[in-house]
């Protein structure tokens, strides 16, 4: 194909080789979910524009310029989703799954924002989240931070560094709002262009800004922990006990704000400093006004979302490879007899050998380029069908990766061979 069709800048194509470590992510993140009790939600990846106006916040990043934004054949605002919590919130109350019940959910797949391309920064990336709707205590948020905390352990993960903070009420947190407008307005020429926007719309955002000429001014910036109030000021202690009482370890960073509008008392980042400027693989938080601002019963919720290419990164600098799944065995076919007996055998094999992953040789090729391509699929072990094992009733049995001698067996044997074999590789990599 003439090359001047290519991917959208900002959204990647998943190759095969970079597959595996995506499964073995997902499936690890899968089994966690459900040791922790949590059900599986697949929302629409295309919502209505007013879903995410309503519950991002209209002066936030991602609604003012990050958003794919279309009009369909009907002239309705569709949106590509940004993000997974707004459309979670709006299949909940459409299915009533909030009604006198708590739900403890979780989603992954593709979201899409019009953001700068950049390593860590992508335009159509993907997330797990988490969300627990129905349950306003501390011990919730305690819940989701062990969650990730155990994710990092099984992945092997190091490098990552918790930071809570709390956002307060939204009453406190307009309190502390009005702070922010008079301090930064006092300060307005140390000012960069972003945060000048941001002080009339969204003047928490100025502390969260990357810029490190504003570091010292965002430093002596006034400190919510002086204007929030008790409860939350309660419920982020109650929340640091449930840390300090399960040994997790974390900072109190008073400058996290995060990028949505709908986050109330406690909000968290796992970060990092290994992925440049795109540092954050994890965040979170609670949002208690979310369901009733998108119409439905006031419900506490808390949730987080993880950006799968990024801890996909920090894997890598880590040193933490995901456990190769090459083949087991590659099925080499010399002569039209061999490839009619082959592809049964296969089929047998796949029949009573659970968990093998065998492939098997299609179309013509000499022994010599057969073996080539068994080599390159990774196999380990080539069965071997020719004229005189047609006529023995037996498979040759050759060991690519072992130094071992080359033997033949009857297809009830290699059946057993193989079954051994599997077994001992899976226990191995019990997580897959
Ligand atoms: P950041 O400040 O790092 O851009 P954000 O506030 O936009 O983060 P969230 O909306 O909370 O992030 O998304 C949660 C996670 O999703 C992030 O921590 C990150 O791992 C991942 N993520 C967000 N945007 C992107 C992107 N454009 N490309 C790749 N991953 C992303
Ligand atoms: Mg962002």
């Amino acid at each position: 194909m003439a090359n001047d069709i290519q991917a959208i800048r900002g959204m990647k194509d998943l190759l095969p080789d970079q597959s595996h470590a995506w499964q073995y992510v997902e499936n690890v993140f899968r089994n966690l979910m459900s040791s922790y009790g949590y059900s599986e939600i697949r929302m629409p990846i295309v919502e209505k524009t007013d879903l995410f106006k309503r519950s991002i916040g209209e002066v936030t990043d991602i609604v003012e310029k990050e958003m794919y934004t279309f009009e369909d054949r009907n002239g309705d605002s569709l949106t590509l989703r940004p993000e997974g919590t707004a459309s979670c919130v709006r299949a909940c109350l459409e299915h009533g799954l909030l009604y006198n019940q708590t739900q403890r959910l979780w989603y992954s797949g593709p979201m899409c924002r019009h953001e700068r391309p950049q390593k860590g920064g992508y335009r159509q990336f993907h997330q797990v989240g988490v969300e627990a709707f129905g349950m306003a205590g501390p011990d919730i948020d305690a819940e989701m931070i062990l969650l990730s905390a155990r994710l990092w352990q099984v992945l092997g993960l190091k490098s990552v560094v918790l930071q809570i903070n709390s956002l307060g009420t939204p009453e406190t947190r307009a309190v502390y709002r009005t702070q922010l407008v008079e301090y930064f307005t006092k300060n307005s020429e140390q000012l960069d262009e972003d945060s000048q926007r941001r002080l009339n719309t969204n003047p928490l955002r100025i502390l969260d800004s990357k810029n490190p000429a504003m570091r010292e001014l965002i430093d002596a910036a006034p400190n919510f922990f002086d204007t929030i109030d008790e409860e939350s000021m309660r419920h982020f202690d109650g929340l640091k006990r449930y840390l300090d009482e399960a040994g997790v370890a974390y900072q109190v960073n008073p400058r996290l704000v995060r990028g949505l509008d709908y986050y109330t008392k406690t909000v968290f980042e796992w970060v990092t400093d290994k992925l440049g400027a795109q540092g954050t693989v994890c965040a979170g938080g609670r949002f208690d006004g979310l369901v009733a601002q998108l119409g439905g019963k006031a419900t506490p919720a808390v949730g987080f979302a993880l950006g799968i290419e990024r801890l996909l990164a920090l894997l890598e600098e880590d040193g933490q490879e995901s456990p190769v799944q090459d083949n087991h065995a590659y099925l080499v076919l010399v002569g039209e007899e061999a490839r009619h007996k082959g592809l049964l055998l296969a089929e047998t094999l796949r029949e009573n050998v659970p968990g093998i992953r065998l492939m098997t040789h299609c179309g013509d090729g000499s022994m010599k380029s057969q073996f080539k391509r068994a080599d390159k699929s990774g196999a380990q072990i080539v069965l071997l069908i020719g004229e005189q094992e047609i006529q023995d009733k037996v498979v040759s049995v050759k060991f690519l990766r072992e130094d071992e001698p080359q033997t033949t067996m009857t297809q009830e044997a290699v059946i057993d061979f193989l079954k051994a074999r599997v077994i001992n590789q899976s226990q191995a990599n019990i997580l897959i």
